[in-house]
């Protein structure tokens, strides 16, 4: 092991970290360089990624390709400002992400992080109400266990009663939070509920297949097609949240793909730039666009982040879908499925195991409690592997290109650790 460097204690004073009691938390490990599925420590010790860094990191870290497309793009042009300016790589990654999408889901526009992407489609949402003269519609349906990140408007959308946000639970705007219709009787029940009160409601937002931070709770394609049917039926826009599913890791590029229908409105981010730069992406169907067409001035989409459209980010995102095209990222995503599923079941014959579930390139060890998080995690860290629990809740979302040799890795040291009581 080698010296601390002295930027650890010097810069510790002045940080201040995310979701972090300052005064009781673990520092944080300092890392000095990434490579593939590898995070290296300022001690020399060298991690294997379980995470790929909150899911962003899709092709592994340092991909050569993107590194060069980031590195060309920046002797061109980093960034312009995009109000009134233009520029190719944000039109043509425009065009290239609505070919993907599919029709019906046509109009880009980019912003900086996740949370902000929701807030624009919920932002879209209300004023595609507004626009078309019916002013009442300014709540949401959204789900037991959701989250869309931390801002104000997006606070208000996560589950209120998972106790995140709960400092500001008295703050916030409130929204409908119903059970997703996972079977016929929570189908008639949201029907229902939407037959009352569909006239306030500007849409439904949920996150396809999987509740990601809000749990990992995976739920059927046909829960999506129900509520797909139920949009319709009371004339509601479905907004789909693939800021944790998109680009792969649900098993196909887009989650919403197996249900074999379509949103009105769906958020990207985290993996768009293949985990290297900050990048968000609201698309949104051709009808809720054309609303905002008008004479009126008012009418228009009042957002306009400063690095919106950031010539190096979409240069990185064009470059990361290079490598969803050239390589076999979703038969990756497969074979980590199937690994991550053998590898952990025998977890769940554990007394403090409640469940083990995968899909695509997902695997999650619910337990029943973690007695000392600090001690789960360390325990993680000393097996040389980086995964960080959260709730109740051990999971794998490793880059599709981690080699088979890191993922059994992962896979021994998440056994090892739930096997002698968390
Ligand atoms: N929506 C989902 C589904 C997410 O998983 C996240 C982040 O984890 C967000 C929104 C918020 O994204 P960001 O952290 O980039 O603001």
């Amino acid at each position: 092991m080698t010296r601390s460097p002295d930027w650890i204690d010097h810069g510790s004073r002045h940080i201040w970290l995310p979701y972090t009691q300052m005064k009781t938390a673990a520092p944080p490990l300092p890392v000095v360089r990434t490579s593939g599925t590898r995070i290296e420590l300022a001690d020399g010790r060298s991690l294997v990624d379980g995470i790929a860094s909150w899911w962003t990191a899709c092709h592994g870290y340092n991909h050569p390709h993107i590194a060069e497309a980031i590195r060309a793009q920046l002797e061109v042009m980093p960034h312009v400002m995009f109000g009134g300016l233009t520029h190719e790589p944000a039109l043509l990654l425009a065009q290239r992400l609505a070919a993907l999408l599919g029709p019906g889901l046509d109009r880009v526009f980019f912003t900086e992080s996740g949370s902000v992407a929701v807030e624009v489609a919920m932002k879209m949402a209300m004023q595609y109400w507004l626009n078309r003269g019916e002013p009442g519609r300014s709540r949401f349906l959204v789900f037991k266990g959701s989250y869309h990140g931390d801002t104000f408007g997006t606070m208000a959308v996560c589950d209120p009663d998972d106790g995140m946000h709960a400092v500001f639970k008295g703050l916030l705007a409130t929204h409908d939070v119903a059970a997703l219709p996972v079977d016929e009787a929570s189908m008639a029940a949201l029907d229902a509920h939407l037959a009352q009160h569909a006239g306030q409601l500007a849409g439904i937002l949920v996150e396809p297949l999987v509740q990601g931070a809000g749990g990992m709770l995976l739920h059927s394609p046909v829960v999506l097609q129900r509520l797909r049917t139920l949009a319709d039926r009371y004339g509601m826009l479905l907004i789909f949240d693939e800021i944790f599913t998109g680009f792969g890791r649900t098993g196909s590029l887009f989650a919403f793909e197996q249900a074999g229908i379509r949103p009105d409105i769906i958020t990207l981010s985290k993996a768009l730039t293949g985990g290297t730069l900050p990048l968000a992406a609201t698309v949104a169907s051709q009808r809720v666009f054309d609303a905002f067409l008008s004479d009126d001035p008012g009418h228009a989409l009042m957002h306009g982040p400063t690095f919106m459209g950031n010539a190096l980010a979409c240069a990185a995102a064009h470059a990361s879908l290079d490598l969803f095209e050239q390589e076999p990222r979703l038969a990756q995503a497969a074979a980590i499925g199937a690994t991550l599923r053998e590898g952990l079941a025998a977890l769940a014959g554990l007394p403090w195991v409640k469940d083990v579930r995968t899909l695509g390139a997902i695997g999650v060890v619910e337990l029943t409690r973690i007695n000392d998080m600090n001690r789960l995690k360390q325990r993680l860290i000393d097996q040389g592997v980086w995964v960080r629990p959260f709730g109740r809740i051990v999971y794998l979302t490793p880059a599709l290109t981690i080699g088979p040799e890191d993922l059994q890795r992962l896979i021994q040291a998440v056994n090892a650790v739930v096997a002698a009581g968390a």
